[in-house]
């Protein structure tokens, strides 16, 4: 038997404020966290592994809130729904790995074939990985955003990440399937995306996503929208969608209601930065509008900006390099209103209530980090990264 105990000695961001010469203390047998404070006035109990990370910085574990776990090497829809399963398991273990090693102790997969039996392995113990909230396959209309529409349907839909439904009764069942998978939430596609070239119609009548919130809510599950354009984010948020994901051509009667109804706000701007520059016009239209327009509204309205790359783990957007939206979101909004849009937010966004802080009772969750990030976020890159650790145990990555 170890120590009991770990006992961090460093600066600390609880998930709003900082303390210079903190410490904080994880009772390792139940991986929460027991003690934070000033170094002298905290109890440092005896058989404790000591770790002194001076000159580091101690925050709550990195959240990403919008990924995919698609095990594909390529940007590009057809290799997404294409790779064979077992593929796309393996690498998306290597992706665990790396993600949890980069800080990141909790994602959200919004969608794909492997989320729901990676959570169960990483549970198991079977490798090292983050926590995992999974929404299992998404929801889409037929011929809708992710449907790979060169293929028979029966085909396509077979492939596919997302469940296709039309109607709110089908929308209903398909709701019920994800359940029935296990998923952590449901994932709708609102309208379509960048990944079919530039679409930016609504998919899913308001009849058919108040059908998906209503069956969702119904079982406790909260439910993420991507949307892009105006009629999409309008039918959302009257919906009584979670979350808006994307979230391009706000307008200021949208951005209004989100605010009064809390509706949180993932921009995942890395998805537009990091893109290749092979689209047209209206693409380049619509990601400069979210780049200016969409970050002045998100500003003006106090929206509830949260942390999710949308990286699907391809050569582009690899897995491990998320704290890449972090460093971009901090552009918008600043340092620290980017640290805690990837940790107490994020907590908040995700519906977990012990997690996302430095704090008595909560889990044993945290990252260490070299320098200090609320000066420089860019001190939150892999290579930066001394430890990491998750639910109590420590995982040494750089030190
Ligand atoms: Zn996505």
């Amino acid at each position: 038997m170890g120590m009991p105990y770990l006992v961090l000695q460093g600066s600390v961001f609880t998930g709003v404020e900082f303390i210079e010469a903190g410490c904080v203390v994880v009772d390792q047998s139940t991986g929460s966290i027991v003690e934070v404070g000033r170094k002298g006035e905290v109890n440092e109990p005896k058989y404790s592994r000591v770790i002194d990370v001076h000159g580091s910085t101690i925050l709550p574990g990195l959240m990403d809130a919008h990924i995919h776990f698609f095990g594909s090497k390529k940007y590009d829809m057809a290799e997404w729904v294409t790779t064979p399963e077992t593929l796309v398991a393996l690498r998306s273990v290597a992706d665990a790995r790396r993600l949890l090693r980069a800080g990141f102790t909790t994602v959200r997969d919004l969608g794909s074939k492997a989320g729901t039996y990676l959570r169960q392995a990483v549970e198991e113990g079977m490798f090292e990985g983050p926590r995992i909230v999974s929404a299992a396959k998404s929801l889409s209309q037929t011929g809708g955003d992710d449907d790979l529409t060169i293929l028979p349907l029966d085909i396509s839909e077979r492939l596919s990440y997302s469940y296709y439904c039309d109607g709110p009764w089908e929308c209903r069942k398909a709701v019920r399937k994800v359940v029935r998978d296990g998923g952590d939430l449901v994932k709708v596609y609102a309208s379509g995306s960048m990944s079919q070239g530039t679409k930016v119609r609504r998919q899913f009548t308001l009849e058919e996503l108040k059908a998906i919130v209503d069956e969702a809510h119904s079982v406790g599950l909260k439910v993420a929208a991507h949307a892009y354009g105006e009629e999409a984010l309008t039918n959302s948020v009257k919906a009584g969608v979670d979350s808006i994901e994307h979230g391009i051509g706000l307008t200021p009667e949208i951005a209004k209601e989100m605010e009064r109804k809390g509706v949180f706000y993932i921009p995942t701007l890395s998805a537009y930065l990091a893109m290749a520059p092979t689209r047209n016009e209206e693409h380049l239209r619509l990601v400069k509008r979210h780049l200016t327009e969409d970050m002045e509204l998100a500003k003006q309205f106090h929206l509830k900006v949260v942390v999710g790359s949308d990286f699907v783990g391809c050569d582009t957007e690899p897995h491990g390099e998320n704290y890449r939206e972090i460093v971009n979101v901090a552009k918008y909004f600043g340092n620290k209103e980017a640290l805690v849009a990837a940790t107490s937010r994020a907590a908040e966004c995700l519906g977990l209530e012990k997690s996302g802080w430095v704090k008595v009772g909560y889990d044993g969750d945290l990252v260490i980090a070299r320098g200090n990030p609320m000066e420089d976020v860019e001190n939150l890159s892999p290579n930066n990264i001394l430890y990491v650790i998750r639910r109590g145990q420590l995982h040494a990555i750089n030190d």
